[in-house]
C-alpha cells in the first residue's frame, strides 16, 4: 500500500479489479481502478506469494486466459470448465506423460490427481478417493470421466473391463442425465465409482453407487428443461419396428415431454405444418422437441453401441426401451369426473387406447390399471375387530397424483436397474484396494428451494466436514507432529448444522418423517414442528413471510432458513411430505408387483414395500427419502473416512456455457462455497509444499558434490540449504521434511536445477 503498489479491491462483477490507492479516509479506502492495459509490473503475474481469495482468483483468471484450467492449491485440483475441447490436454500422448509422476513434476491436470491416487494406493497399500465437486454444469461429471478412462488405460489389463467401466457412462447418462437450464448434459442422480485393482494393482473390476435419482422430472420439467435424454433418443432414434411395437411418436405427442421444452422453431406455420404430419418420419426423426444443442439420434446410436459393448444382448435393450415406451404412454392417460354421485372419476374416452398402450407395454391388465389409477384400497377399521377393505374413488386431481406417482416408482425402479446390470457388467472377486470417484452435486442455492436442494445441501454439509477434517485438521495435526510451532488455524465446525438435519427425533429428518405418519400430514404443519422444535437455534430461522410470498400460488407454503457453512438458503417446504414418500398406493404397488412381464415384477420384487403392503392389508405405507439418503450418506461417508482422499473443485466460469469468458464475482463465490476459502486461510500462514528428506536427497543427488550425498537424507538437506543461502523464513525443517511457504518449493527446485 505504502510503496504505492496496486491492491486488490472486491468488485461486483470481477470479484476483485486491481487498483491504486487513492484516499485513506477513516473508515473507508478510496480506490481508483487502473486503466486497460496499463503496466502493473511484477504485482500482475501474482505469484501465489500473498495467498488469498483475489490472488488465488487473479491466478486462475491469468491461468484460464491461456487455457490453463487446472490449478493446485496445495494437493486440491480446481478445474475451471474450458468449455470447449482440448483435444492435447486429454490425449493418449499426455495419459502416458503423468503416467507414475509426483505430484507438481509436471503441469496441474486432472491426471496428475488421478495418478497420485493410484501411487498412495500403490504405496500405502489403502483405498483412495476422489472427491468431485461444483455446481451444476462445472465439470464433475467430464472429469469424473477423465480419471475413470486414465486409470483403466494406464493401469488396466487392456481387456473387456476397462472399455466397460468406461462405457458404462453413456449408459448412465441417457437414463439420468438431462437438459436443464444450467448444463446440456446434466447428471440428475450422485454417484460413488468404484474401480477395483488386484494384489497386483491392476484394474479388475468397478462399482457403482447412486444416490437420488431427480424423479420429479420424470413427469415435470421447468421452462427450457427437459426429462431424461432416454425418451427422446428412443422417440429420435428407433428402428420402424421397435416404433410400431411400442406406439412410438415424436416427442411432443407425450405429456411428459411436452410441457417443459420451448419449441425450437421460430416459424408458426412449420410447426403447424409438422403438427399435422404427426407421424411422418422426418418428424419422427426431428420434431418441435427436438433440441438443436442435442443430436438425439446420433446419442441413440452411441448408446446402443455402450449397451453392447459392456454386454447388453437386444432382449435386454428391448426390457429397458419397452419400460420407457410405457411410461410415456401412461403420463397420456387423462381423467375426468364420474358424473354419477360417487364423486370419483374415470379415465377419459380418448385415452382409451393411450390406456390399452400402457397395459400391453408394462404387462398389465387393462381394467386392472383403469381400476387401480381412479381408486384406492383402503381399510377401514369401523364395524368388525379386523376391518374391512374398501375401494375409495379417486377425485381427478388425486388420479392424476397416483398415475404420476407410478410413472415415477417404474421409472426410478429401472434406473436403479439399469445400475445394478452396469454393476454386473464388471464384477470381481478379488480386490485388493480400490479408487472410488464420488461425482455430486455441489452446495444449491436457486430462488426456491425445495426438498431436492435440502438433501443435497445437507449432503455437502457433510462432505465439507470431510473436507475440513481431512484438510485443515491434518494440516494442523502434521505441523504439531512434525513439530513446527505454527499457529492453530479456526475454522467453523458444522457439527451443529448436521445434527440440525439428520439427529434422531428432532432433527428435520426425522421430523418430517414423524409428518408423514399422520394421519393426515401437512407440510405446513411440519414447518411449525420444525421451528417450535429448534427456537433459537444458532443454524435455523423463521423466513420473512413476504419473501416466501413472493411468487406464491400455493396456500399453505411455509419454510425455514437454515444457515449452511456456504451461506444461508431458505427451503420452501411445499411438497416435503410428499417428495419425503417413496411409497406407491397399495393397489398401484400391488398391480405392477403382480404384472404379467417379468422384467416389470422384477423391478418390483425386491421392494420391502410389496411385501409389507400386503400384510399391513390397506395401510398407507410409507418409505422415508430422507432417511434413505441420511443411511446412504453415512456409509458413503464411512467408506470415505476409510480412504485416503483428493479433492477436485470444479468451477463454472460464466452462466452463457461459452468458452473464454471469466465472470469473476461468480467464481469469486464458487470458491467459497467449496471452503477454498478457508483453506487459503490456512496455507496464508502455513507451509503448503513439503517433502520428505529423502525424496529431496533422491531428486538433487546428482547435482551434489559426493561428499555431500555421503550425509544422511536429513543432514543432507540442511546443508544443501545453508549452502544455498536460503531464507529461513521460507522453509522449516519438520522432523520427516522440509515444508516451503507459498510458492518457495519452485523457486528452489529451479535454482537446483538451472544451477549444477
Ligand atoms: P457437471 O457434471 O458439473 O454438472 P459436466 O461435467 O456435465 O458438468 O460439464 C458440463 C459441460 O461442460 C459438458 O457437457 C461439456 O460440454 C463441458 N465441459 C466440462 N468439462 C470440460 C472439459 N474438461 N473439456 C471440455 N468441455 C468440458
Ligand atoms: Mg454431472
Amino acid at each position: 500500500m505504502e510503496d504505492g503498489k496496486p491492491v486488490w479491491a472486491p468488485h461486483p462483477a470481477d470479484g476483485f479489479q486491481l487498483g491504486t490507492i487513492v484516499d485513506i479516509g477513516a473508515n473507508s479506502l478510496t480506490i481508483e481502478p487502473l486503466k486497460q492495459g496499463q503496466k502493473v509490473g511484477d504485482h500482475m503475474s501474482c505469484s501465489l506469494m500473498y495467498l488469498n481469495e483475489a490472488t488465488l482468483l487473479n491466478n486462475i483468471r491469468v491461468r484460464y486466459s491461456k487455457d490453463k484450467i487446472y490449478t493446485f492449491v496445495a494437493n486440491i485440483l480446481i478445474a475451471v470448465n474450458p468449455y470447449v475441447d482440448l483435444p492435447k490436454l486429454y490425449a493418449p500422448e499426455t495419459i502416458k506423460q503423468y503416467h507414475g509422476r509426483s505430484l507438481g513434476t509436471l503441469p496441474p491436470h486432472v491426471y496428475a490427481i488421478a495418478d497420485k491416487a493410484y501411487r498412495d494406493m500403490r504405496v500405502l497399500k489403502m483405498s483412495q478417493s476422489i472427491i468431485v465437486s461444483g455446481e451444476s454444469g462445472a465439470g464433475k461429471t467430464e472429469n469424473t470421466k477423465f480419471v475413470l478412462r486414465y486409470l483403466t488405460m494406464s493401469y488396466g489389463t487392456g481387456q473387456d473391463i476397462d472399455e466397460r467401466i468406461v462405457e458404462a457412462n453413456p449408459l448412465l447418462e441417457a437414463f439420468g442425465n438431462a437438459k436443464t437450464v444450467r448444463n446440456n448434459n446434466s447428471s440428475r442422480f450422485g454417484k460413488f465409482v468404484e474401480i477395483h485393482f488386484n494384489e497386483k494393482n491392476t484394474v479388475v473390476g468397478g462399482f457403482v453407487s447412486h444416490y437420488l435419482l431427480e424423479k420429479s422430472r420424470i413427469c415435470q420439467q421447468s421452462q427450457e428443461e427437459r426429462n431424461y435424454h432416454i425418451f427422446y433418443r428412443l422417440c429420435a432414434g428407433a428402428s420402424e419396428d421397435i416404433r410400431t411395437k411400442f406406439h412410438l411418436e415424436s416427442p411432443d405427442a407425450f405429456r411428459y415431454l411436452n410441457r417443459g421444452c420451448t419449441r425450437f422453431f421460430a416459424n408458426k406455420d412449420t410447426d403447424k405444418q409438422i403438427l399435422q404430419n404427426r407421424k411422418s418420419p422426418e418428424h419422427l426423426k426431428a420434431g418441435p422437441l427436438k433440441d438443436p444443442l442435442l443430436d438425439d439420434q446420433g446419442d441413440f446410436n452411441r448408446m446402443c453401441g455402450a449397451m453392447k459393448k459392456i454386454g447388453l444382448d437386444d432382449t435386454e435393450k428391448l426390457d429397458l426401451f419397452r419400460v420407457v415406451a410405457g411410461v410415456l404412454h401412461l403420463g397420456n392417460i387423462d381423467f375426468e369426473e364420474a358424473g354419477s354421485t360417487s364423486g370419483g372419476c374415470t379415465i377419459k374416452n380418448q385415452s382409451s387406447q393411450t390406456v390399452e398402450y400402457c397395459a400391453e407395454l408394462l404387462g398389465l391388465e387393462e381394467s386392472d390399471l383403469r381400476v387401480s389409477l381412479t381408486s384406492r384400497v383402503m381399510l377401514t377399521t369401523a364395524g368388525g375387530a379386523k376391518g374391512t377393505v374398501i375401494k375409495v374413488p379417486l377425485k381427478v386431481e388425486q388420479a392424476n397424483n397416483a398415475r404420476d406417482a407410478l410413472a415415477k416408482a417404474v421409472y426410478s425402479r429401472l434406473f436403479d436397474h439399469v445400475v445394478t446390470r452396469v454393476n454386473q457388467c464388471f464384477p470381481f472377486d478379488s480386490s485388493a484396494n480400490f479408487i472410488g470417484v464420488l461425482d455430486i452435486a455441489g452446495f444449491e442455492y436457486f430462488e426456491h428451494n425445495s426438498f431436492e436442494q435440502f438433501c443435497i445441501n445437507y449432503c455437502n454439509e457433510k462432505l465439507q466436514q470431510f473436507f475440513n477434517e481431512r484438510i485443515l485438521k491434518e494440516e494442523q495435526e502434521l505441523y504439531q507432529k512434525e513439530g513446527l510451532g505454527v499457529n492453530e488455524v479456526h475454522y467453523v465446525d458444522n457439527q451443529d448444522c448436521i445434527d440440525l438435519v439428520e439427529a434422531k427425533l428432532v432433527g428435520i429428518l426425522d421430523i418430517l418423517d414423524e409428518e408423514n405418519r399422520l394421519p393426515q400430514p401437512s407440510d405446513q404443519h411440519f414447518a411449525e414442528t420444525v421451528h417450535n422444535k429448534h427456537k433459537n437455534h444458532f443454524r435455523l430461522t423463521v423466513p420473512r413471510k413476504s419473501k416466501l410470498q413472493v411468487h406464491r400460488n400455493v396456500r399453505d407454503d411455509e419454510g425455514f432458513i437454515v444457515r449452511h457453512f456456504a451461506g444461508a438458503v431458505c427451503y420452501e417446504t411445499t411438497k416435503f411430505v410428499e417428495k419425503n414418500n417413496d411409497a406407491l398406493h397399495m393397489s398401484l404397488e400391488c398391480l405392477v408387483s403382480e404384472s404379467k412381464d417379468r422384467f416389470i415384477r422384477d423391478l418390483f420384487e425386491n421392494s420391502i414395500n410389496a411385501k409389507d403392503s400386503k400384510q399391513k392389508a390397506g395401510k398407507l405405507s410409507f418409505i422415508s427419502v430422507g432417511n434413505k439418503f441420511k443411511t446412504q450418506l453415512n456409509i458413503l461417508l464411512e467408506k470415505l473416512r476409510s480412504t485416503g482422499s483428493s479433492f477436485i473443485r470444479c468451477i463454472k466460469p460464466n452462466l452463457k456455457m461459452v468458452s473464454h469468458q471469466f465472470e469473476g464475482a461468480q467464481i469469486l463465490s464458487q470458491l467459497q462455497c467449496s471452503g477454498m476459502v478457508s483453506v487459503l486461510d490456512l496455507m496464508q500462514g502455513g507451509f503448503p509444499s513439503r517433502a520428505p528428506f529423502h525424496e529431496l536427497y533422491n531428486m538433487y543427488k546428482q547435482y551434489m558434490p559426493a561428499k555431500l550425498t555421503r550425509l544422511d537424507p536429513r543432514l543432507f538437506c540442511k546443508a544443501l540449504f545453508k549452502a544455498l543461502g536460503l531464507n529461513e523464513n521460507d522453509y522449516k525443517f519438520g522432523l520427516t521434511r522440509v515444508f516451503f511457504r507459498p510458492g518457495k518449493f519452485k523457486e528452489f527446485d529451479q535454482i537446483m536445477k538451472s544451477d549444477p
